[in-house]
């Protein structure tokens, strides 16, 4: 297989652009705009919306297989596509249960995963009864389409949680409902699973973020080794269980007794993974083309000991391409700058990333160095 559609040309899409080169293949990409980053590398664009089926059905033409670097996707439409024969990797019964965040809680609660406690909001008037084992503050999101926290609410009182209802009166079941977890940290575990079943997972890290948006990843996370099996555990449960073919992400929770809970999982590519690029022998981006090529899976360890990999995310509207910026980052010893060539900033867009790689393992320095990185970045 060496025609790859991809449903999406934002970053995630862009940064296969190398993996594909080195791999022989050719990357067509579906996405709404000719300014998004994926167009620069792909061999070929069809401009449409990713939940445009019909779109889709004209990049399958030109495809020998389908993947996505955004689920965001019409899925019932597309089944009709899989019933003609078209190959969609990951396969779409393996997406259904996740695009959902309220089926996705309910999948993994079924699967026996360790969740925050949830529920659906199906009639407003007995949200306070709902709400009493939860106590405040608590997580209201939307149920479908949310990324980088859009639709993630931390809630404080009862007040405030009717005042965001109110907003969405016409239609309150678009929200879930969760206990917010005072966690200790936040990690993440990018997986990939092969066409033959073959699993290999990347090593857990710490990601930091702030308003919801994640703003820094260290790699390796510093958990110990009961936690880091804990998390592979469940990126095998989930893979095998979806039969999933591609790269995957898991969110985690480590509470303050060391427990592990999942967040949220996204059924591709991550910016938890994107220290890979510059630090794993084989990267998040080409293990997906392998994956959903047929191939063998790459080895997914880290080269250094440790990898800093901090988001340089918009702070203003504006056309700047931050040369001068960017140009100071390059020059940090061992970093690795990496900007998605958007054609507008605006506040908190994602615009790059910078990876510094380092040969020791110091909690401390890697602050430091995330520090370095976001006073250059943030400093006008
Ligand atoms: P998104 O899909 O927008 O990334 P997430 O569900 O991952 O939304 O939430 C974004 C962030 O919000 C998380 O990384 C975490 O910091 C915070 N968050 C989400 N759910 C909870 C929760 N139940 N308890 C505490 N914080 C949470």
């Amino acid at each position: 297989m060496k025609r790859v559609g991809v449903i999406g040309g934002g970053q995630l899409a862009w940064m296969m652009g190398s993996a594909a080169q080195k791999l022989g293949v050719e990357l067509i990409v579906q996405t709404p705009s000719s300014q998004d980053p994926a167009v620069a590398i792909a061999h070929n664009t069809i401009l449409a919306a990713v939940d445009d089926a019909e779109a889709t059905k004209k990049l399958a033409a030109n495809s020998d297989v389908i993947t996505f670097e955004n689920e965001f996707v019409d899925l019932e439409a597309l089944s009709q596509l899989a019933n003609q024969g078209v190959c969609f990797r990951p396969r779409l019964e393996a997406l259904a249960p996740l695009l959902d965040k309220y089926h996705q809680r309910c999948y993994l609660r079924d699967l026996g995963l360790p969740v925050p406690q949830f529920f659906a909001i199906e009639q407003q008037e007995d949200i306070a009864a709902k709400i009493a084992d939860f106590g405040f503050p608590l997580v209201l999101k939307s149920r479908r389409h949310g990324y980088d926290g859009q639709g993630t609410f931390i809630i404080r009182d009862l007040a405030s949680l009717q005042e965001k209802l109110e907003f969405s009166k016409d239609n309150p079941t678009l929200f879930l409902v969760e206990e917010f977890i005072p966690f200790e940290r936040e990690l993440a575990v990018i997986a990939a699973r092969s066409v033959d079943g073959e699993i290999v997972i990347y090593p857990v890290v710490e990601t930091q973020q702030e308003q919801q948006v994640c703003r820094r990843v260290i790699a390796p996370a510093n958990i110990t080794s009961e936690q880091v099996a804990t998390a592979e555990a469940i990126a095998h449960k989930l893979l095998d269980s979806l039969q999933f073919v591609g790269v995957f992400a898991i969110e985690l929770f480590l509470t303050t007794d060391g427990k592990v809970l999942v967040n949220e999982i996204a059924p591709r590519t991550h910016n938890s993974g994107h220290f890979s690029l510059d630090a794993c022998a084989t990267s998040q981006f080409e293990q997906q083309l392998r994956a959903v090529c047929g191939m063998p899976l790459g080895d997914p360890s880290l080269q250094g000991a440790t990898a800093i990999m901090v988001n340089l995310l918009g702070y203003e509207t504006s056309q700047s391409d931050y040369q001068s910026q960017r140009q100071q980052l390059a020059a940090i010893p061992q970093a690795h700058v990496h900007w998605y060539g958007k054609t507008e900033s605006r506040p908190g867009r994602k615009l790059g990333h910078v990876t510094v790689l380092l040969e020791n393992h110091h909690p401390t320095i890697a602050a430091e160095i995330a520090q370095t990185v976001e006073s250059i970045w943030y400093s006008s």
